[in-house]
C-alpha cells in the first residue's frame, strides 16, 4: 500500500459568545484536519489541535509544505518509521509546537489507515484495551465576564451533575480571591455529588499556585493542572513538593523528549499529552512507557473535534494503570462541554457520554464516518 495524497482542511467558526480562560478570550473554535489517501482505497483522518488562540492555518502550512512531500509514496503501515523520519527531518525548525502538532495529525491518520486496512480498531493494534469504557470528567467553566461569576459557575456545575457527571474540572487562574469564591460556590452547589480538579492554565507563578492549592486543601482535589508555565520545570517541582494535591501538566508539552524532561524534573504526578499535539498515537506510546517508568499517571488532554475525541478514546483504552489496585485511579476522558460545532457535526456518530462514561469504539480504524461534504462546506480559504 502507498500513500497517494495528503490534503489539509482548515476549519474555523466564530463563537456567538467569546469565552475566557486564564490566558485570554477565545473568539473562535478552529482546527486543522488532514486526509491521507492510499492507492488501496483506504482513507485516514487526523487532526492538529488548535490551542485556544492558535490560527489553524499555521499547521496546515507545515503539513502542505514540509510534511506531505515526505509521506506521499510511503507505506502507511510503517508508522514508527514515518514518525521518526518526520521528526528528524523537521528537527532543526520543529521539535515542539505547531510542527509536532502537524506530525500528530498525519500520525493519527496513518493509524486510522492501519486499522481500516486490518479491519480492526486502533486500540487493538496498539496492543489492546485496558478497559472497555472510560469515565468522563466535565470540562468547561469558562467565563463570559472574567471575574465575579461564581453564581454562574455554580449553575454550570449543577447542570453537569444533573447530566450524570461525578467529576468536573474548574477553570481557575482569575485571581486567588475570585478562584476561592468560585470553588466555594461550586462545592455548595454540588459538593455532595461530584469530585473536582482545577486548571489554572499556567496563570500563576509557583507561590500563588501553592497558595491556591493550600487554600483548597480540604476539597480533596483530584489534581491541580498547569499550575505554572510549561517552561518552568523547577517551578513545577517547587509546587509539587509544597502541596499534597497531585500536580498535572503536559498539554503544552511535546514528544518523548519534552515529557522526559518533565519527568526528570519530577514535575508532575499526572502527564497530560494531547494526542493531536504531542505527536499522535506513536508519541503517546513513547510517553506511556516513559511515564510508567517514572511512576507518573497518563491522563490525556482532550479539547479537539470529533476526530481528536475518537483518537483520544483509543489512546485511553490502551493507557495502562500506573498504580494498579482493585480501586485504582483510572485515566479519565476530558469531556468538553464548551461550544464547538465541529465536535458533533463532523462525524456520523458524535461521542455522547452515558451516565458519565464513554464506551471504547469497536469500528475499524478510528471508528467513525466523517461527513466530507460538511468538512468541505466549512473549510475556510488557506
Ligand atoms: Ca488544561
Amino acid at each position: 500500500m502507498k500513500i497517494t495524497a495528503v490534503e489539509t482542511f482548515v476549519l474555523s467558526t466564530t463563537l456567538p459568545r467569546p469565552f475566557a480562560y486564564s490566558q485570554g478570550w477565545v473568539t473562535a473554535r478552529s482546527t486543522t484536519v488532514v486526509k491521507v489517501t492510499t492507492d488501496e482505497g483506504h482513507v485516514g483522518w487526523g487532526e492538529t489541535f488548535s490551542v485556544g488562540l492558535q490560527p489553524p492555518q499555521i499547521a496546515a502550512s507545515v503539513i502542505d509544505n514540509a510534511l506531505a512531500p515526505l509521506v506521499v509514496g510511503r507505506d502507511p503501515l510503517q508508522t514508527d518509521v514515518i514518525w521518526d523520519d518526520l521528526y528528524v527531518r523537521t528537527r532543526d525548525f520543529g521539535r515542539t509546537g505547531v510542527v509536532v502538532g502537524a506530525i500528530s495529525a498525519i500520525d493519527i491518520a496513518l493509524w486510522d489507515i492501519r486499522g481500516k486496512a486490518a479491519g480492526l480498531p486502533v486500540w487493538k493494534l496498539l496492543g489492546g484495551a485496558f478497559r472497555d469504557r472510560v469515565q468522563c470528567y466535565a470540562t468547561g467553566f469558562f467565563r463570559l465576564q472574567g471575574q465575579h461569576e461564581s453564581a454562574e459557575m455554580a449553575e454550570e456545575a449543577a447542570r453537569h451533575a444533573d447530566d450524570g457527571h461525578t467529576l468536573m474540572k474548574i477553570k481557575l487562574g482569575f485571581g486567588l480571591a475570585d478562584d476561592i469564591v468560585v470553588m466555594n460556590a461550586i462545592r455548595d452547589a454540588v459538593g455532595d455529588r461530584s469530585g473536582f480538579m482545577i486548571d489554572v492554565n499556567h496563570g500563576y507563578g509557583p507561590n500563588d499556585a501553592i497558595r491556591l492549592a493550600t487554600a483548597l486543601e480540604d476539597f480533596g482535589l483530584r489534581w491541580i493542572e498547569e499550575p505554572v508555565i510549561p517552561e518552568d520545570l523547577s517551578g513545577y517541582r517547587r509546587v509539587r513538593d509544597a502541596i499534597r494535591t497531585p500536580v498535572a501538566g503536559g498539554e503544552a508539552e511535546f514528544t518523548l523528549y519534552g515529557f522526559a524532561a518533565l519527568f526528570a524534573a519530577q514535575g508532575v504526578d499526572i502527564a497530560q499529552p494531547d494526542i493531536c499535539l504531542a505527536g499522535g498515537f506513536t508519541a503517546l506510546k513513547h510517553i506511556n512507557v516513559l511515564a510508567q517508568s517514572h511512576g507518573v499517571q497518563v491522563n490525556p488532554h482532550v479539547w479537539g473535534t470529533a476526530i481528536g475525541q475518537y483518537a483520544s478514546l483509543h489512546a485511553l483504552a490502551n493507557t495502562p494503570t500506573t498504580h494498579p489496585g482493585l480501586y485504582a485511579d483510572q485515566p479519565l476522558f476530558e469531556y468538553d462541554t464548551s461550544s464547538h460545532p465541529f465536535r458533533t457535526a463532523l462525524v456520523s456518530q458524535p461521542l455522547q457520554h452515558e451516565d458519565g462514561y464513554l464506551a471504547i469504539p469497536d469500528g475499524a480504524g478510528l471508528g467513525f464516518e466523517l461527513d466530507e461534504d460538511f468538512l468541505r462546506a466549512h473549510a475556510v480559504e488557506q
